[in-house]
């Protein structure tokens, strides 16, 4: 029986989605004012492994995931690169999704850039409006919490007495507090805007969420997740918009998963103590060592962030990947050992006992390597015969279909000579200041494991070791 621990009851509770066997969820998408770091990654990470063992469990999924395409840092960065902010978001909206490939995280049924919905957004805001739930103030409007008495339901905070009249504008997380918040912002002098029945300006941060999950998935969701650092303002403020739209519950579970540390401190932009994917892979380390990391600690535990840890995930995924091999080319006697097919069973059971446990991703590799320990040893003394190697096989299968970590990237081959033309060409692209098309070339030769490094005396490449 799946269980996850709900944030909103402070439960582990058994789960089954409301209506007709699919899974209704919406996860909160990226920013995407610059690439996303790894801490970002555990959590999408997170949500990838929720998504493959819901299908594992037989249900259906109808996942929205949205994308933060307007935001204080998107307009601050676009601005600054004189760039509009549709280039600017499409091109790390780009990024964003080859960094989710490189990781193999599996796309969401939909994936909603935020202002493709404006109007939406309006809409939902007048309707708001008509119910008495906003003021507006210097062309901003504002949702009135003392409106909402459910307010501090999710993060189980006690807001009453120091919520009246104030507010504040910023829609960076970090700096967000418990007082009323911006539904729709007036636009600064030289910011982009949408001219709109508001009048001008642009959607906040929480608006866009709520509207995109009741658009797409209807009054109420079965999951609602994202990072522990969402549940207050952000949650909350989604909370109190949808349930005010609609009178009914927003989500029936929420579940939140804990930072990426580095030395005891969350992995953040703003502490500076981060790295993007690409900067893990230009060290030399290969994506499914990073995914299995990512992975390997439950998502309700801090994860610390060490190189070590990287070098010991990719050694366990040799291990596994040493041991599909043996399956694959070792001669067995013929025949079925009954004890090692219970074995390998009960492996199977304590797998998927440890998942549906609010995906204890931590047991249950436990459980595989303590297989792939006795299976190794009956290998080695003659036990293991050849009517046990499909049970063992689709246990590796069952293992795949959550971490997928078992094959190798495809390592495309390029001959010297066609690496050299395309660092010229990205030299060329550079002199050209198309620095778009010089990081893209970058990229595809980083996909096919040459590593550019750029010197004082040009620029120098070598190939990843395998
Ligand atoms: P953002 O692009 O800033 O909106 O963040 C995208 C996602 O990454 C959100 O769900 C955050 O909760 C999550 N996140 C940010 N920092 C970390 C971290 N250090 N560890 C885990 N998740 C994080
Ligand atoms: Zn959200």
């Amino acid at each position: 029986m799946l269980r996850f621990y709900n944030t909103l009851s402070q439960q582990v509770e058994a789960f089954t989605p409301a209506r007709d066997n699919t899974v209704r969820m919406y996860t909160c998408g990226p920013t995407v004012y610059d690439f996303a770091h790894i801490g970002n990654f555990r959590t999408f990470t997170f949500v990838d492994i929720l998504r493959r063992w819901l299908r594992a469990n037989g249900f259906g999924l109808d996942h929205v995931m949205n994308i933060t395409d307007v935001d204080d840092k998107i307009i601050r960065n676009a601005v600054a690169q004189r760039k509009s902010l549709k280039e600017y978001t499409t091109l790390y909206t780009e990024k964003f999704l080859e960094d989710c490939k490189t990781l193999r995280l599996q796309t969401p049924e939909r994936l909603v850039p935020a202002t493709d919905h404006i109007d939406d957004m309006v809409e939902a805001i007048q309707r708001l409006g008509a119910r008495s739930h906003t003021y507006s103030s210097d062309g901003s409007v504002y949702f009135r919490i003392s409106s909402f008495p459910g307010y501090g339901k999710l993060s189980h905070n006690d807001f009453s007495g120091n919520i009246a009249g104030a507010r504040v504008d910023v829609d960076e997380y970090e700096k967000a507090d418990a007082r009323d918040f911006a539904l729709w912002k007036a636009p600064k002098e030289g910011e982009p805007f949408w001219p709109t029945a508001l009048g001008p300006g642009r959607p906040g941060w929480h608006i866009e969420c709520s509207v995109l999950a009741l658009k797409y998935l209807g009054e109420t969701l079965d999951i609602h997740a994202g990072g522990v650092d969402l549940i207050f303002p952000h949650h909350e403020n989604e909370i109190a918009q949808s349930e005010s739209l609609t009178g009914a519950p927003f989500a029936r579970f929420w579940l939140h998963a804990e930072f990426l540390m580095v030395e005891g401190q969350k992995m953040s932009k703003s502490l500076g103590n981060y790295f993007t994917l690409r900067d893990v892979l230009d060290k030399g380390h290969a994506p499914e060592a990073i995914r299995y990391l990512l992975a390997s600690v439950p998502y309700r535990k801090g994860l610390n962030f060490t190189f070590e840890g990287l070098k010991s995930a990719a050694t366990a995924i040799d291990r596994l990947r040493n041991f599909k091999l043996r399956l694959e080319t070792d001669c067995y006697a013929e025949g079925h050992n009954e004890v090692l097919a219970a074995r390998t069973a009960q492996a199977c059971k304590s797998f998927t006992d440890s998942l549906n446990d609010d995906l204890n991703t931590a047991e249950a590799l436990g459980a595989i390597f303590e297989y792939i320990r006795d299976a190794n040893s009956a290998m080695d003394s003659g036990e293991f015969r050849g009517g046990n190697v499909p049970a063992a096989q689709d246990l590796l299968k069952l293992f795949d279909s959550v971490f997928e970590v078992l094959e190798p990237r495809a390592a495309a081959g390029i001959s010297d000579a066609e690496v050299e033309l395309k660092v010229a060409e990205r030299t060329a692209a550079k002199k050209a200041k198309d620095f778009v098309r010089a990081d893209r070339i970058r990229e595809e030769l980083l996909e096919k494991g040459i590593i550019l490094e750029d010197t004082k005396s040009g620029v120098r490449w070598k190939r990843k070791s395998p």
